[in-house]
């Protein structure tokens, strides 16, 4: 049996609409920065890598003004992709000033 995989995107826009970037997730690499907010809010497990703070990592000292996360199943549909507490929990240290996560075929604002 396979297991159930999620493809989640996370893109990255500055106020002008511009991209600044694109990251996926990782269910094999781990980040030191995963790492340090998931130790912060009680998860020290979940070490790998979110797109959305790849995506936050990627975007350097640029402000990001719209993140954008997608949530893909296997059939290609668009599914929950609320951020998880860790992610939460980088956002006020990179602080987008909107976030957008797809839900069931929609983008729904945090
Ligand atoms: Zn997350």
């Amino acid at each position: 049996m396979t297991k159930k995989r999620y493809i989640v995107v996370a893109h990255a826009f500055d106020k002008r609409g511009r991209l600044l970037a694109v990251a996926t997730n990782s269910y094999t690499k781990t980040h030191p920065v995963q790492k340090y907010y998931a130790d912060r809010v009680g998860h020290p497990h979940q070490p790998f890598a979110h797109a959305e703070i790849l995506c936050m990592l990627r975007c350097k000292d640029k402000q990001i003004h719209k993140l954008m996360i997608f949530r893909y199943d296997n059939e290609g549909r668009l599914v929950c992709a609320k951020p998880c507490p860790i992610c939460q929990e980088a956002f006020t240290a990179y602080h987008p000033t909107e976030v957008w996560y797809s839900d069931q075929g929609t983008m729904v604002k945090l």
